[in-house]
């Protein structure tokens, strides 16, 4: 397989989590399991989950831990993804579509004063409009990775 992709259920901070990272990651929380189940199969997805019954079906990975960090290093250690620092905050965490760099000057009605001026990056979501910017968050994030050698 080459680009792993990844569909989440239920588990919102995690699927967030994997889009900062840049991984292509599909959310759901209202469907049922079995069409999620399905849909992750027949869209060549690895479903990431907690539910230990299904963790024989191939396309499953089973998390064995309920906490985000353990999950964390669990995925990226257990499928063995390469995390590239290009691809960090390249992905839209509330929509997974890839972000664009915009400048200060284009958004900055948009986001509020005090982010402004600060020398920040900004990224935009072409699709469901969000703004991100690299602001005190980051840092923490950034340890996040860092303790898992990302
Ligand atoms: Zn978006």
């Amino acid at each position: 397989m080459k680009d792993k992709r990844f569909v989440v259920y239920r588990l919102r901070k995690l699927a967030i989590l994997l889009r900062i990272l840049g991984l292509d990651v599909l959310y759901s929380q209202n469907e049922d399991y079995i069409s999620v189940i399905n849909f992750a199969g027949r869209a060549h997805r690895i479903l990431i989950s907690r539910v230990k019954f299904l963790r024989k079906l191939p396309w499953i990975f089973y998390l064995i831990s309920n906490d985000l960090d353990e999950q964390l290093e669990q995925i990226v250690k257990g499928l063995e993804l390469k995390i590239e620092k290009n691809n960090l905050f390249t992905r839209c965490s509330a929509c997974n579509n890839l972000l664009q760099e915009v400048q200060e000057e284009e958004i900055k009605n948009e986001v509020p004063n005090d982010v402004c001026r600060k020398g920040y990056w900004f990224k935009k979501c072409s699709n469901c409009g969000k703004i991100f910017w690299n602001g005190n968050h980051m840092i923490t994030l950034k340890e996040k990775f860092k303790k898992l050698n990302i």
